[in-house]
């Protein structure tokens, strides 16, 4: 139950805005409750709308790996506030965050910067269609590429809470670009290519599914996406939203030896505020408008809070053993998911690489959307309400990644411990 001020708020945010809420998988809806509506954020607590308390386990999803109000970056985006908040020209800032990024992502040779990871991912896909000639893309079932009408194909945790594998007001025409194959079949993925290799601009896929749910990667999968792809003149574009700067300073690419084509960045990189990037081998950047032939561009590409929030971020993050902490966090949450459902009789598989972790609700492991869909909704439902009541804020629905940051402390654990303990108890 959320509290009576949020409940106030959402009744009154519902007449004016769809649902309530400006992005779906904010809604409860897959818990069937109603969101808590937040007043502010410090570290890694949340506090509600009527002043309650929350441990944050979302981080708005992913960006927050310092957690929230870190005073560095709050200083960045007033420095950079008083210095004026758009130009609509070029800026030191941009360069520097480009050289940044191709220092951690050695395979982002050159990148572009937009405002959101849907307009990464989009930015990508126009400008591998644009190098190849061709049209069609493949990505994975449940996997979630950002709300561009042919990456809405099967597209993981915020369509399927609402039961829709697809969303309407895409036309079929434009969803007939999008081939579909579950994640971590490497069978799937040769049969598609030997069936219409020829016609295939580029694989897009996360390189840790974040958006079923935590699934790492089947490294004869990862071998299979560069072989077929390479085979058959089609580009491999490796969707690091949710992973850059979060399993490691390099990304999942660092971590699992991935060779991309082109990767596409967001969530970290903007400290909290809107940024995309999306980028690769020079030769195919070369491709981008105004010195190629592919258009793309935006008035608030690059803004200078932004990049001053997103610079401020990663420079937190070169810190020495910042990685090993946030695995060290990690863990910690994970053996007290794992003690208190244990201790509870109820059946979870933790699934976890660093900082982002899922606890499903099955008791045996989920490789792709088929299996994270085969978990029990409704205990899961019965736990996130119990968390809730006892100060933890954990993403509202079974197919997300909880997000651990460095800012999270003993105190944290302690409360959460807590919460666990209860809330298994309730399921
Ligand atoms: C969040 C996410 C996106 C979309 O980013 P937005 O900033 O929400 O547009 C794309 N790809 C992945 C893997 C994501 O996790």
């Amino acid at each position: 139950m959320s509290d009576p001020i949020s409940q106030e708020l959402f009744a009154r945010a519902s007449k004016v805005i769809p649902g309530g809420v400006n992005s779906p998988v904010r809604a409860f809806r897959a818990v069937g409750g109603e969101p808590i509506f937040v007043k502010e954020a410090h570290g890694p607590v949340l506090v509600g709308a009527d002043g309650t308390e929350y441990i944050d386990y979302v981080g708005s999803w992913g960006p927050m790996i310092l957690g929230h109000a870190q005073p560095d970056v709050v200083s960045a985006i007033q420095r950079a506030a008083e210095k004026g908040s758009s130009y609509g020209a070029p800026t030191e800032s941009e360069i520097v965050m480009a050289e940044r990024i191709r220092d951690a992502v050695p395979s982002m040779e050159m990148s572009r910067l937009v405002s959101s990871g849907t307009e990464a991912t989009m930015g990508a896909i126009r400008v591998a269609r644009g190098f190849t000639g061709r049209d069609l893309i493949v990505k994975c079932i449940g996997g979630y590429h950002g709300g561009a009408d042919y990456l809405l194909v099967k597209g993981g945790s915020g369509l399927a809470t609402l039961g829709e594998p697809d969303s309407a007001g895409v036309p079929a025409a434009i969803a007939g670009t999008t081939l579909v194959v579950p994640y971590n079949d490497a069978y799937a993925l040769e049969k598609i290519f030997t069936e219409r290799g020829k016609e295939i601009a580029a694989v897009i896929f996360e390189p840790v599914a974040g958006n079923m749910g935590c699934i790492p990667p089947d490294p004869v999968w990862l071998a299979a996406l560069r072989t077929q792809t390479q085979n058959h003149g089609a580009l491999l574009i490796c969707d690091e939203v949710m992973t850059g700067f979060r399993v490691a300073w390099g990304g999942a690419q660092s971590l699992y030896d991935i060779r991309p084509d082109m990767t596409c960045l967001g969530k970290i990189i903007g400290g909290g505020l809107p940024v995309g990037a999306y980028g690769g081998k020079r030769e195919i950047m070369q491709k981008v408008a105004p010195v190629g032939p592919v258009y793309q561009a935006g008035t608030l590409s690059g803004n200078p809070l932004a990049v001053a929030a997103g610079l401020e971020t990663i420079e937190q993050l070169l810190r020495p053993g910042v990685y090993e902490d946030l695995e060290r966090k990690g863990d910690q949450v994970q053996a007290l998911l794992e003690q208190h459902a244990g201790a509870a009789g109820v059946p979870i598989t933790v699934q976890r690489v660093g900082s982002m972790l899922t606890a499903f609700f099955r008791g045996k492991p989920v490789r792709n959307w088929d299996e994270a869909s085969d978990t029990d909704r409704e205990a899961f439902a019965r736990w996130h309400a119990a968390l809730l009541e006892h100060g933890v804020y954990w993403p509202c629905s079974p197919f997300e990644a909880a997000f651990i940051s460095l800012s999270h402390d003993a105190d944290a654990f302690e409360k959460t411990g807590r919460a666990f303990k209860a809330a298994f108890a309730a399921v």
